[in-house]
Order: C-alpha cells, then sequence, then structure tokens
C-alpha cells in the first residue's frame, strides 16, 4: 500500500467542546502521523472556497455559517492508505449511521456538526492540503 498525505479538519464543533486533543488520538492510535497542523477561523470566502463542490446542495449556506462560526484546525495526516484509512476513523457523515470507535459516533452531534472533515480522493487530498500549506510547512 502507498504512503499517502489527507487533509484533515477538527471542526468548530469539536473545538468549542475542546475536543481537538481526544480526536487526534483516535487519529494517532490508528498509525496516522501529524505531519502539518494550523488552528485557524475560516472566512467566509475560503469556506464558500473550500465547500465550492457542494454550492448546489439545499445545506451549502448553513454548512459555511457552521464552518466560520469557529476555530478550526487543519492539519496534514500520513501514513500507510491514509486517506481511505482516515475516512474510516472519522466513520459516517451522519453519526447516526457510524460505527462505534469512530469519531464521528463518539463526539459528532448531527449530520452537519460532525467535528471532522476527510479528504476522498488523492486528487482532493492534493487540491485540499495545497488550500492551507505550502510544502515548507509539510515536516514529516
Ligand atoms: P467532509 O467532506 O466534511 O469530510 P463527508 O465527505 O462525510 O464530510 P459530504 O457529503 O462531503 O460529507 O458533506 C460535507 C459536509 O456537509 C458534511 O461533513 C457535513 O458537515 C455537511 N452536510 C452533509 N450532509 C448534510 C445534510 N444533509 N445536512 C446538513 N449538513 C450536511
Ligand atoms: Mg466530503
Amino acid at each position: 500500500m502507498a504512503i499517502e498525505r489527507t487533509l484533515s479538519i477538527i471542526k468548530p464543533d469539536a473545538t468549542e467542546r475542546n475536543l481537538t486533543g481526544k480526536i487526534n488520538a483516535l487519529f494517532e492510535d490508528s498509525g496516522l502521523r501529524i505531519v502539518a497542523q494550523r488552528r485557524i477561523r475560516l472566512s467566509r470566502e475560503q469556506a464558500e472556497t473550500f465547500y465550492e463542490v457542494h454550492k448546489e446542495r439545499s445545506f451549502f449556506g448553513e454548512l459555511v455559517d457552521y464552518m466560520i462560526s469557529g476555530p478550526v484546525v487543519a492539519q496534514v495526516l500520513e501514513g500507510e492508505n491514509a486517506i481511505a484509512h482516515h475516512r474510516e476513523i472519522m466513520g459516517a457523515t451522519n453519526p447516526a449511521n457510524a460505527e462505534p470507535g469512530t469519531v464521528r459516533k463518539e463526539f459528532a452531534l448531527n449530520v452537519q456538526e460532525n467535528s471532522v472533515h476527510g479528504s476522498d480522493s488523492v486528487e482532493t487530498a492534493a487540491k485540499e492540503i495545497s488550500f492551507f500549506f505550502s510544502d515548507a510547512d509539510i515536516v514529516g
């Protein structure tokens, strides 16, 4: 299996509840390595650009409002098969459908305030990592 990098975001519902350490413990315990990290407050424009793929969805406006409602932690995670592996540890989008032991089962509040984001393909991972980080910011 290939060593990959993926973009992970700890979302405002989780930073608000002081859960960044507990969430990252699940990622690290599963073998993923944090190789870059920034705690930031997204502007409306940044959030709209980041979630542009969802702009036609009914929940887009609400999603953007939520993503700028508090700080987020953007990070690059590295490991074997990291993109799919990270999404497995995150759990299903709706916490009601997430497996026990996943981040969303343990911590998410609902389908929108679901604590974490993860890239979903090699292409989106590259695009999303470069949205937040330059090469020099990533130290493996
Ligand atoms: P993410 O892209 O954040 O990793 P995902 O890939 O599991 O999550 P997407 O379908 O890409 O889910 O949706 C992006 C985000 O939009 C979700 O994580 C969630 O915060 C929000 N969202 C998705 N579906 C809904 C919905 N039906 N109602 C409200 N918000 C939603
Ligand atoms: Mg997604």
